[in-house]
């Protein structure tokens, strides 16, 4: 099988976060032909490593890409999602592995002269769960990586084109959750019960308004409110119930640290002016993705020959490549997926295969480069 004929199977078998078995599967079939030196399968879930090299000749370098694919809303479907054709590679995952099963044709040709290579396909990124997961296997852990890097195609961008960044590249983000609970009351007489619609509203206002309390250091940080709830549509019941949802983005992980703890006594403060319960969770946490200076100019050092494109701010979406940047020194950067490409997630997306060799010869000289005697 070529590594066109794996994309081709892997787009005909788009599986959602974390249920990326035919994935893993069709993966494990096509790395077993080129025999790499060691193979971890079901790492945290669903996600793969393969290894060539020797990690007593030099350092180890690890790559990673995604397995998972994205819903498909039943709005598209016109009927409710079931079973196979739920779910689409949109965000070029596909196209990624591909570009790393290139990479592995040539390490497997030619392997590492000195130090060792680890190739991730990680499940579950959508989430924010898969790079966590792995992180907590034990089996990771006897990896250690001393470098990490990661690619992202970006629709919008010349085809080809890297784009790099130094510091923060993709912003830290968490969805906030928080439930009130009061006690209900008939509509004649809400004096009786206790209502969470105040405390609800004022917490709504109070994420609104948070950008300007955290953006001091000029740095990006604001909540945006996804949704909110609060009792039923029964009109002689007052209610009892809230519930607000958020999500917090910001450029470091010590901001969203502070963001968090600024909402939790916020919703704590109201809950208790009004006398209600509260019950705060998050859900899709993403880690900022933090560039090693490092990393950054080893990309900018052997992206020179194509189109280098600098990023002045960080981009506002999250990436939970932030898991293995907040623990080993590393990058990710971006690489064009062309100026006229539907964005990711966008029904009309699709990952543009003439990337697949640019992408895996950058690759393989970040590995040369970092394996390289006397590289730093
Ligand atoms: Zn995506
Ligand atoms: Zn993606």
């Amino acid at each position: 099988m070529s590594t066109l004929e794996l994309r081709a199977a892997l787009q005909r078998h788009p599986e959602l976060s974390g249920a990326e078995h035919e994935t893993a599967a069709l993966v494990a079939a096509f790395m077993a032909r080129l025999r790499p030196e060691l193979t971890l399968t079901g790492l945290g879930g669903a996600s793969l490593a393969f290894g060539f090299g020797d990690a007593s000749t030099g350092p180890t370098v690890l790559l990673r890409c995604e397995l998972d694919a994205l819903p498909v809303t039943e709005a598209e479907l016109g009927r409710p999602p079931a079973g196979i054709g739920t779910a689409a590679h949109r965000c070029g995952h596909d196209g990624h592995m591909a570009i790393m099963a290139t990479v592995a044709e040539a390490l497997a040709a030619v392997p590492p002269r000195r130090g060792r290579v680890i190739l991730l396909f990680q499940s579950a990124e959508e989430t924010g769960a898969g790079a966590a997961a792995v992180v907590a296997d034990p089996r990771f852990a006897q990896l250690h990586p001393d470098w990490v890097f990661a690619l992202h195609n970006l629709p919008g961008y010349p085809l080809g084109a890297v784009v790099v960044r130094a510091g923060t590249f993709s912003c830290a983000s968490r969805g906030m959750v928080v439930e009130f609970a009061g006690r209900a009351a008939h509509a004649a007489q809400p004096e009786t019960g206790c209502s969470p619609a105040a405390a609800m509203c004022q917490l709504i206002a109070e994420f609104d308004g948070l950008a300007p309390r955290f953006q001091d250091t000029g740095e990006l940080a604001f909540a945006t409110v996804v949704g909110a709830r609060l009792g039923e549509r029964a009109f002689g019941t007052a209610p009892a119930q809230a519930a607000v949802f958020a999500t917090l983005r910001c450029e470091s992980n010590d901001t969203m640290a502070r963001m968090s703890a600024h909402c939790e006594a916020a919703a704590a403060r109201l809950a208790s002016d009004s006398g209600l319960g509260v019950k705060i969770a998050y859900e899709d946490i993403f880690d900022a993705t933090c560039n090693s200076d490092q990393a950054v100019a080893c990309i900018r050092r052997v992206a020179a020959p194509l189109k280098l494109v600098p990023a002045p701010e960080p981009f506002r979406w999250s990436e939970d490549f932030g898991r293995f940047t907040a623990r080993v020194q590393g990058a990710l950067f971006g690489i064009g997926a062309g100026t006229a490409s539907a964005p990711l997630h966008d029904a009309g997306y699709r990952f543009p295969d003439e990337l697949i060799a640019p992408a895996a010869a950058l690759m393989l000289r970040i590995v040369a480069d970092r394996l390289a005697p006397g590289a730093e």
